[in-house]
Formats: structure tokens, sequence, C-alpha cells
């Protein structure tokens, strides 16, 4: 799950991408990692299993996926350096982290100090569990539903028969009570036509153009289609999980990572600007050693 407006994902073709890591390596200093242009976003897998199995899932979640969870005090200390090094969005993504018992603590720590986006199918947020995000009642805080259609015919065939019914149910739930709402939905073969349709859907469930985001299919996890990423042509947001920190939320593979450690995240920055540099000077990225 990730991001009408079309395409806003940081995916840029190269003479553009290389303009952009020269701005970003000129910004970029050890005394203040996060410079003005660089993507101030953070993300936090919080978990790789998930009650759908997409077959184009960029993290190889499912039901039977093994949970690797971040935890709330890894979660809680990348906030804090985050805020410390300037990032303005913390984000939490899975997997599907609304599975999770302590996903509300985590949001709520996060929510206090900084703009925080929840990724989610929505099909979870129901009972209990909403009432327990109800109750984080922060305006800081979005929840941002994956929606790849106006009808089912445009969602259920990548995300399971079913799931449409489920997931807009979801979204009337959490617009009722008042959260703010953003739907991001992935291109594909089968919606690619029908994306006007979408955006008609959402204007009349009250959600404005700007809430809306579109990302193409990537080339990754599940997919066997889609764009091929890399961090030659991916601007970085700083994403972590139980594993480490990655180049950008698209990929948790291992040609992505940048660090074993999640701390401290200002290392990572180091290692990023690092990469911006042989790519900017080299086109390509320097083979990455984790001694
Ligand atoms: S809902 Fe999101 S995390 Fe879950 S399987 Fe689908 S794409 Fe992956």
């Amino acid at each position: 799950m990730l991001y009408s407006r079309r395409i806003p994902v940081s995916i840029y073709d190269s003479p553009v991408f290389h303009s952009q890591v020269l701005l970003l390596m000129t910004e970029m200093s050890s005394t203040h990692p996060i410079p003005p242009d660089f993507p101030g976003k953070l993300w936090l897998y919080t978990n790789f299993d998930c009650n759908l199995r997409c077959s184009y899932c960029v993290a190889k979640s499912s039901p039977t996926a093994s949970r690797r969870a971040l935890g709330k005090e890894n979660a809680r200390r990348l906030v804090d350096e985050a805020m410390e090094l300037g990032f303005n969005e913390v984000l939490f993504t899975g997997g599907e982290p609304f599975i999770l018992d302590d996903i509300y603590e985590m949001l709520s720590y996060s929510a206090e100090r900084v703009r925080t986006t929840v990724l989610t199918n929505g099909m979870l947020l129901r009972g209990g569990r909403l009432e327990r995000l109800a109750e984080i009642a922060s305006p800081n805080l979005q929840v941002q539903v994956s929606l790849d259609g106006a009808r089912p015919e445009e969602h259920d065939p990548y995300r399971g028969d079913g799931s449409w019914v489920k997931t807009v149910e979801g979204i009337w739930l959490l617009l009722e009570r008042g959260f703010h709402v953003r739907l991001s939905t992935t291109e594909t073969p089968v919606n690619r036509g029908r994306l006007e349709a979408i955006c008609d859907f959402h204007y009349s469930l009250g959600i404005p153009e700007e809430d809306h985001f579109v990302r193409p299919l990537a080339k990754r996890g599940f997919s066997e289609q889609g764009l091929e990423l890399s961090m030659t042509n991916l601007v970085p947001e700083i994403t972590a999980t139980i594993d480490g920190i990655f180049w950008h939320p698209l990929s948790t593979d291992a040609d992505m990572q940048i660090s074993q450690s999640l701390f401290p995240l200002a290392e990572a920055i180091h290692c990023v600007q690092e990469q911006l540099e042989a790519i900017a000077t080299t086109g390509q990225v320097t083979l990455t050693k984790f001694t």
C-alpha cells in the first residue's frame, strides 16, 4: 500500500533525477542532515503480516508472512530521532498495521509530535479497533486507505474477492468518525482506463483531490510487472523496518538497504548522502558493506 493528482511518487527519469541528486547533495551537511528540499518523510514498517495477500504487494505481505514487528520502543526512538533531524512526517505502513495491538500507542506517540499517517487496507477498522484509533483524536493523524477502483471489478482482481466492499465500508466508518482520510491507488492494467471514475468516487465521499494519490505498479515483491526500481531512479525516502534502514518504502529488498542498524538515524542519512554522491558522480550505486 502506498501514494487526481497523478503519480506524485518520487520517481524521476534520469536527467531530472540527477539534477535532484545534485541539489540534495548541495544542501546536505553533517550538521543538518535533512536539507530543506529532502523528502522529510520517515517511513516505519510496523510489521509484515497482513489480512490480505495482494498479488502486487511490494512487501510480500500475507496472512502467513512472519510478523517481523518493529516494536513500539524502536518506533518511539525513531520518531524522537526523526524530530531531532528535522523530519516533518512519519508514516506507518506494513503489512497491515492494525493487526498489531500496540499500533495505537505508536500512532499516539507520533501524532503528539509530528504529522502522522497510517497506511491501511481499511478492512479491520471496525468495533474495538476503530474505537481505540478514535481515542487518539489528534489533528496530526491521517489515515491513508488503499483503494484501486470505484467498483470491485478494478480492486478485487489484485486484492482478493470481497475486499473492495470491506474497504469501502471501512472508509465510510472512518469518515463518519471524522478522520482525515486519504486514498491511495495503485495503477494497474485493470484500472488504468477507469482512474477518472475513482476520482468521481472519492469526490462523492467528500475526499478532495489533494488527498488522493496514484502510484504505478512496481516490479518488486510479489509483482512480476511494473516499473523497475532502484536507488538510481528513486529519490530516497528513509524507511525503517526491523531489519534496518532502506532507501524507499517501495522496496525492502536487500539491494535497497542502506544500513542494518536502526540507530542512530543520522548515520543512515549519512549513508544516503554517500550513495547520492556516488550516483551523481558515476551514475551507479556503490556496493554496500555491512561491517
Ligand atoms: S493490503 Fe497492502 S500490505 Fe497487505 S498484502 Fe495488500 S499491498 Fe500488501
